[in-house]
């Protein structure tokens, strides 16, 4: 590895890390193809099973090194999810309950979610506003956390049946939406 490589790979990881300051969107269409949006409404595919992009950048450098892209996604799909939150404010002064924190989603619950058509941010909002979902046992355990400080565990059912879940951590630093198989 050269200088100008280490160089040039630190470039493409600071960038990767900025893509929605820098304007960039991005939308999960299945488990291999995420596409990114530039400012200038350019589209590339990223697949992250392959961990390949169709950028010029990864073309011309024939897949050896990682592109903003597809180093930044998922940065940038939590970015855009926390924006999301901040911004849409559906609900009176006090119907969010509690703090989500740092927004994490899986890759997993991104395919689902995608496939079932259901933006994430109507489960957070769901949680966040104390709609647990499905939860039987868990809703007054739930109800007491909410309360006492304890994490909170939400459950959707999504169209095609599978579950998602969300869950904010008892300090409230951060919420993750996963695969029940993924926990
Ligand atoms: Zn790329």
């Amino acid at each position: 590895v050269t200088l100008d490589e280490i160089r040039m790979l630190a470039g493409v990881n600071e960038r990767a890390k900025a893509l929605f300051a820098d304007g960039y969107a991005a939308e999960v269409v299945s488990e291999y193809a995420v596409l990114v949006t530039n400012p200038h409404g350019v589209v590339y595919t990223v697949d992250p099973i392959n961990a390949t992009c169709n950028c010029a950048f990864f073309v011309k450098k024939e897949g050896a090194y990682p592109c903003k892209h597809l180093e930044g996604w998922q940065q940038l799909m939590q970015d855009q999810l926390r924006y999301q939150v901040e911004e849409s404010n559906p609900f009176e002064e006090g119907d969010m309950l509690f703090c989500l924190g740092r927004i994490i989603m899986t890759p997993g619950a991104q395919a689902t979610l995608e496939t079932n058509n259901v933006p994430a941010i109507r489960l957070l909002l769901r949680h966040a506003s104390g709609d647990w979902g499905d939860l039987e046992e868990d809703k007054k355990a739930n109800d007491f956390d909410l309360k006492a400080g304890g994490r909170l565990l939400s459950s959707y059912h999504l169209p095609d049946e599978t579950k998602v879940w969300v869950i904010t951590e008892w300090n409230r630093t951060a919420t993750t939406i996963l695969c029940p198989e993924e926990y």
